[in-house]
């Protein structure tokens, strides 16, 4: 949210944060309009009824959660907005694979299946190494591979776990499984444009990502593929959100490249989010949400260049537990191209590795003439900090899995 209040400001336009925050420190999320993220319905109510009063000239959604809530409340008052139906299938990701094959767009292999089926051995044709996923979470929260029937099953448990207080019932009781994609992957930041797609930055992910857990880690902008490859990413990113039915705002896309072959694994009607959106300001002096609230008024903006390269590194949570202190911070900012070191966690707070958890230690971003220069002053930051993490007793929890978990890096 702070981003957006930052840009709002920086850009000369008042606005009002609708959260469910009434208790939040920040003056604007406080004094902002209260709904309930819960209930679709009655958040676009809340929203739509406070019009009269504001008199809104756009809405934009800071998450994924509120995305179709926005959707619904702009089109409820005439403002730029998607279809909600479209932002809909963004965040089902069984509904959304299905739409994209009927189009005839390059996505994994992939199979919904119930638990209970899975725990009867009631298994569709899967072919391994797969990857077991939520329907509709985020952040890599659940997201397994698996290399056999075996890894399925005792990785669907932990899914259900993760999920069982969804408030759908699919979501809770199913989960979809695809095909592992091995390769590259990349990720697009755009904005929809009556349907035409503006590329704002593409991004490397340079960390292998093989699983078990799917940490994010290295985003690298400029890409290192060809122009030729970043073109087709671009064309087929437009074309899946042609399918889906988007038309405006952010977009952010990952797709993985195997040889010759793209396959789709998430578009989200949203940008990137959080502290990893300052990258679009470091390396062009503009930022992604002041570009997002000009689109969500209807200015269209001019195409967006970055005039550096730019990269952050998300630290990954190295164990779940108790973060003791983060070493070697002083260290990791003099390294040169770093541009800040961000703790995004405080000590003595709990931490949650993936799967289960979704939560960044913190952010570290880098500006440089070339992306290369971008991964290894992030790599070399890195590995300046120690994470201490010590182990979480619960009282009355499991004393073992505290164990299993401790230990210090
Ligand atoms: P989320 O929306 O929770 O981020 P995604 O479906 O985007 O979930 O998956 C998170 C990450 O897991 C991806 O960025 C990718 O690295 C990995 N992943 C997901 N699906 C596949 C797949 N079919 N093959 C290979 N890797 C995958």
């Amino acid at each position: 949210m702070a981003p957006y209040i930052a840009a709002a400001k920086k850009l000369g336009i008042a606005i009002k944060i609708a959260s469910h925050g009434e208790h939040s420190l920040v003056n604007e999320i406080a004094e902002g309009i209260h709904i309930n993220l819960d209930s679709t319905e009655a958040a676009v109510n809340t929203i739509v009824s406070s019009s009269a009063k504001y008199n809104f000239c756009g809405i934009v959604a800071a998450d994924d959660k509120a995305t179709e809530i926005v959707a619904k409340a702009a089109k409820a008052l005439n403002l730029p907005h998607n279809p909600p139906d479209a932002v809909h299938l963004t965040r089902w990701k069984h509904k959304a694979r299905k739409v994209l094959e009927q189009a005839g767009l390059p996505v994994p292999r992939h199979w919904v299946a119930t638990f209970s089926d899975i725990r009867k051995d009631k298994l569709p044709d899967i072919s391994f190494p797969c990857v077991i996923k939520p329907l509709n979470l985020s952040a890599s929260r659940g997201v397994i591979r698996c290399n056999n029937e075996k890894e399925l099953k005792e990785a669907a448990e932990r899914v259900s776990k993760i999920v069982e207080n969804q408030n759908e019932v699919d979501s809770k009781s199913k989960a979809l499984i695809e095909s592992f994609i091995p390769g590259k992957e990349v990720a697009l930041e755009a904005i929809l444009q009556q349907g035409k797609l503006v590329p704002i930055a593409m991004f490397d992910k340079p960390d292998p990502l093989n699983g078990p857990y799917f940490e994010e880690t290295y985003y690298v902008t400029p890409s290192r593929l060809t122009r030729s490859q970043q073109h087709k990413i671009t064309l087929t990113i437009e074309s899946a959100c042609a399918a889906y039915g988007l038309t405006t705002g952010p977009v952010h896309a990952e797709l993985r490249i195997n040889g010759d072959e793209l396959y789709i694994i998430e578009i989200a009607a949203r940008t990137i989010g959080g502290e990893c959106a300052k990258l679009v300001e470091f390396a062009s002096n503009r930022s992604l949400e002041s570009i997002v609230i000009e689109y969500a008024m209807g200015i269209n903006a001019d195409t967006i260049s970055l005039e550096t390269a730019a990269g952050v590194m998300m630290m990954p949570t190295p164990r779940s537990g108790v973060l003791r202190r983060v070493e070697g911070v002083l260290n990791a900012q003099s390294v040169k191209n770093i541009k800040s070191v961000n703790l995004a966690i405080r000590e003595g707070h709990e931490l949650i590795a993936l799967p289960e958890g979704a939560s960044y230690l913190g952010f570290i971003f880098a500006t440089a003439e070339t992306p290369e220069a971008v991964e290894s002053a992030l790599r070399s930051a890195h590995d300046k900090l120690n994470i201490v993490v010590d182990p979480l007793w619960k009282i009355g929890g499991n004393i073992s899995a505290g164990l299993e978990n401790s230990g210090i890096t």
